[in-house]
């Protein structure tokens, strides 16, 4: 059945694929074929699921005090009422025996139909009962296999259909041939997001409940740029699919000639166009796409790969290939930023109540003194090896006595090291109260970064992977202005240079008013580069001003965001290619 949706826009590109359906734990839900002998087993493995799931369920009603009423125990009576329910699980069972299909495949289908007549009816308490479906899907399945045992197999044409993913997760997709990646919740600043772009895989997220939608083999199509997805699509949406695909090849060539262009606007400011990177494959692409440093290697990715940290050895060889993928003066390795939406795989924090205001990144490094001594050596080291200078950017910093610490530990480990290394320090500028202590923090530190994906969160209090507040999530926000433009100000008399490192880098509409709030450097997933040197080559750093000063007179988000699009389409729109337009006016 045709179903369309559109939902966020995470990564561009297209793709016309078919599904695999990932379930809650991230396995793959596939239809197999049962020899007709084994029929009657995989009913019996099906019903025994059933039976531990309730048994579960009845376990933990048990758990709870006597006088323990309201949703949660109501909840759990409806969830093990269903599992009792002889016509769901006598549906399971037919299906098995009809179609000789295995029971995860059953188990999925006819929990998908379930919730069809649950999302039509007009009652809220209703629809909420979709999420009972969910969990209770989730549960029989995870009974039904062990998790963990099956290894990701993909077809020449999957696109990954997903409740969530983690950062982690996409990587892994990705190398294993996904053509895109749909997901019912997310926004564009997770860190799964920020993967997707910067390996390049179409992403749509935010689709609520694509994954009761989609069943396994299902044609889908993906376009990445509009956040369109359509399941099923017809004879003309295939064609249009064709045609879609082709211009996008054609982009893709123009972007390779904008890469070549020089960071510098029309009247000769020069703006540094850097890469972020999250792994040490995407080196060649900062390259290609015409990087002119690293600003911003994330080493999270390292660390988040497996349940172990890797050792100092492995660690120099991962920063030496970093350091010396460019030749440019600009190589930033910023140190561990575990916390918020990144988490080794098991760890504890990751429980943490509020874990973007937990322990995170330079406080988790400042509690772990060896795990952070140990980067900062293989930093070091790998500066000193490659006679490079190496920029250490300091993640999560909310005032000056995190900043002297850490810089306390990285004289201690320089010191350790003899002569050879050559580095500078950098703060991210990403809590409200670094912004403010910009001042005193430019008078110690050698440059700093201002990590707007966080400075968003943390100063409109949003949280940042939160699909639900993600329409207040915005780069436009006066404070948020102001506070750049109070940052730049505060490092100038130091003469050190200001970043950006946040998505806001990369988006069109927000080019101008960085250049023209003052910010030297602009670094970007290595996608974004060939797009942003090319508008900056057709803008004038006066004009920019002119617009950013302006825009800080303004009260509201959306008063700056109209004002700001209105301004570039009319100052820049007759010399910027039409695509740029689009993206201008709907900002993603
Ligand atoms: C930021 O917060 O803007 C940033 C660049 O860091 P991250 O997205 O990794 O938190
Ligand atoms: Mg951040």
């Amino acid at each position: 059945m045709r179903v369309e949706r559109k939902a966020i826009p995470i990564s561009g590109g297209i793709a016309l694929g078919r599904v695999v359906l990932l379930d809650r734990s991230r396995m793959i839900v596939e239809r197999k074929q049962i020899d007709p002998a084994s029929v009657e087993s995989e009913k019996d493995r099906f019903m025994t699921a059933v039976g531990r799931s309730k048994a579960e369920l009845l376990s933990i009603k048990d758990g709870m005090g006597s006088t323990e009423e309201g949703d949660h125990l109501q909840i759990l009576n409806l969830n093990i009422m269903m599992l009792e329910d002889e016509l769901l699980s006598g549906e399971v069972l037919r299906l098995i025996e009809s179609e000789g299909v295995n029971a995860e495949w059953a188990v999925n289908s006819v929990l998908s139909r379930k919730s069809e007549k649950f999302r039509n009816v007009e009652d809220i308490y209703m629809k909420e009962r979709l999420a009972d479906i969910y969990y209770l899907g989730e549960r029989i399945l995870r009974n039904l296999r062990g998790a963990g045992d099956e290894k990701l197999r993909l077809g020449k044409d999957s696109v990954l259909v997903a409740h969530d993913v983690s950062a982690v997760d996409v990587v892994e997709y990705a190398k294993h041939g996904a053509l895109a990646i749909v997901t019912d919740i997310g926004t564009s600043t997770s860190h799964s997001a920020i993967v997707a772009k910067s390996v390049g895989v179409p992403a749509v997220m935010g689709l609520e409940d694509i994954t009761l939608r989609a069943c396994p083999g299902d044609r889908i199509f993906v376009d990445g740029f509009s956040g369109t997805v359509i399941l099923d699509p017809g004879e003309h949406e295939i064609d249009s699919f064709r045609k879609l695909k082709s211009d996008y090849a054609a982009l893709e060539k123009k972007l390779l000639e904008y890469a070549k262009l020089p960071g510098r606007t029309l009247d000769g400011r020069v703006v540094r166009i850097n890469a972020n990177v999250e792994l040490t494959d995407e080196l060649g692409h900062a390259s290609c796409f015409g990087a002119e440093g690293i600003g911003m290697y994330r080493t999270e990715f390292l660390f988040t790969k497996s349940a172990n940290y890797p050792g100092e050895q492995e660690q120099y060889e991962n920063y030496k290939k970093v350091i010396t993928s460019l030749d440019s003066p600009i190589m930033t390795i910023r140190t561990l930023d575990i916390g918020g939406d990144k988490f080794p795989t098991g760890m504890e924090l990751s429980r943490m109540l509020n874990p973007a205001l937990g322990l995170r990144g330079i406080r988790y490094s400042l509690r772990d003194v060896e795990t952070f001594k140990t980067q900062i050596k293989a930093i070091l080291r790998a500066s000193a090896s490659t006679g490079k200078k190496v920029r250490i950017l300091l993640p999560m910093i909310s005032g000056i006595s995190e900043l002297r610490k850490a810089k306390a530990i990285i004289s201690e480990v320089a010191s350790g090291l003899g002569e050879g290394p050559s580095w500078a320090v950098g703060v991210m500028i990403e809590t409200p109260s670094a912004a403010i202590m910009a001042s005193d923090i430019a008078a110690e530190a050698d440059f700093l970064s201002i990590g707007t994906n966080d400075l968003i969160q943390y100063t409109l209090a949003i949280d940042r992977v939160n699909e639900h507040v993600s329409y207040l999530y915005s780069p436009f926000h006066p404070a948020i202005l102001r506070l750049i433009s109070g940052v730049v100000d505060a490092a100038r008399p130091r003469g050190i240079p200001v970043a950006v490192c946040g998505e806001m880098a990369g988006q069109l509409p927000c080019v101008p008013l960085l250049v023209g709030l003052g910010v030297g450097e602009l670094s970007m997933n290595t996608h974004s580069i060939p797009r942003v040197k090319k508008l900056l080559g057709s803008i004038t750093e006066k004009e920019s001003r002119e617009i950013a000063r302006a825009s800080l007179g303004l009260k509201t988000e959306a008063d700056i965001r109209d004002y700001v699009t209105r301004e570039v389409i009319k100052k820049w729109g007759d010399s910027l290619p039409p695509e740029f337009i689009e993206e201008i006016v709907v900002p993603s």
